[in-house]
């Protein structure tokens, strides 16, 4: 695949930075990962807003503004799609930059390393909701820092969590707070259902604000379905009728088991079908 490293676009095997890059030093960096179909970009304002404010959350300037940032992004899909079809997640990264000591503290004259490139992702669910099948995830203390609002490279938390979960063989691992509130999960956002109401926690610095999860919401409340943003123990979950996690990729998907515990009927559910075409017909909206 042809990937974007530092205004130029060149072969993904051919990317190269330095190691005295602060991204590689310290994952001191944002990154964001904007999924498309047919070319369509989803919810592209909604992610240069994130974006923006963890640029400027980490006080690095912002190389390009959005048209110039859209216009890699297209290139990125035009340039691939003979390779990577019509389902494709655009990954964008921007790290301080190097800096030829390595020092906790920065210089604040560094120039940012911004690096792009396209990835396949899983055709959307909506095209055949019976084929799709749940996860199974396990639940587990969230023991992440402090400011998991920010989409920071520094993924160490999420990954030692994830990794733990694939190796009991489940998909995913949702996380809970000291007082056994439900964050996120450790790559996507968590909802629940219950009596056909949906529920999912509220933002603040234990989670990231999923733009899934935004657009889920909205397209919910436009098709009059009800939707609430409040704590959820752990307890909670695991007596809800539904689960779900929303991510980029995964779009929203069904979890089936948590932490061994059945969850409803063991299918996926109604309200998550209804919600998966609500999110459907607004996505591109
Ligand atoms: N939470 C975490 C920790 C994530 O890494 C992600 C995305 O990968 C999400 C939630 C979902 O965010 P989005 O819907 O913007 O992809």
């Amino acid at each position: 695949t042809l990937a974007f490293l530092n205004n130029q676009y060149l072969p993904l095997s051919e990317a190269k930075i330095s190691p005295m890059d602060r991204g590689f030093l310290f994952g001191d960096g944002i990154y964001e990962v904007i999924p498309s179909f047919d070319g369509r970009i989803v919810g592209f304002s909604a992610h240069m807003q994130r974006m923006e404010n963890g640029l400027r959350a980490l006080e690095i300037d912002n190389p390009y503004d959005r048209d110039g940032w859209k216009s890699i992004m297209q290139a990125l899909l035009e340039r691939n799609n003979q390779e990577l079809g019509d389902s494709v997640g655009v990954y964008l990264h921007i790290s301080r930059g190097m800096q030829l000591t390595r020092s906790h503290g920065y210089s604040e004259d560094l120039t940012p390393t911004v690096f792009a490139f396209a990835f396949k992702i899983p055709p959307s669910h909506s095209s055949q909701p019976e084929k799709v099948q749940g996860l199974s995830v396990s639940l587990a203390k969230d023991l992440r820092w402090q400011r998991c609002h920010i989409k920071s490279t520094s993924l160490l938390g999420n990954v030692l969590h994830f990794q733990e979960a694939k190796r009991g063989g489940k998909h995913e691992s949702i996380l809970f707070n000291s007082q056994k509130e439900i964050t996120e999960a450790t790559t996507s956002n968590v909802f629940i259902v219950e009596q056909g109401i949906v529920r999912t926690p509220p933002l603040d610095n234990q989670l990231l604000p999923g733009i899934t999860r935004k657009l889920v919401i909205e397209s919910l409340i436009n098709e009059n379905i009800q939707v609430e943003e409040v704590v959820i123990t752990a307890e909670r979950l695991l007596n809800a009728d539904e689960v779900w996690l929303t991510s980029s990729s995964k779009e929203i998907a069904p979890v089936i088991s948590v932490d061994g515990n059945q969850v409803g009927n063991g299918e996926p559910g109604p309200v998550w079908r209804k919600a998966l075409l609500a999110y459907d017909l607004y996505k591109f909206s």
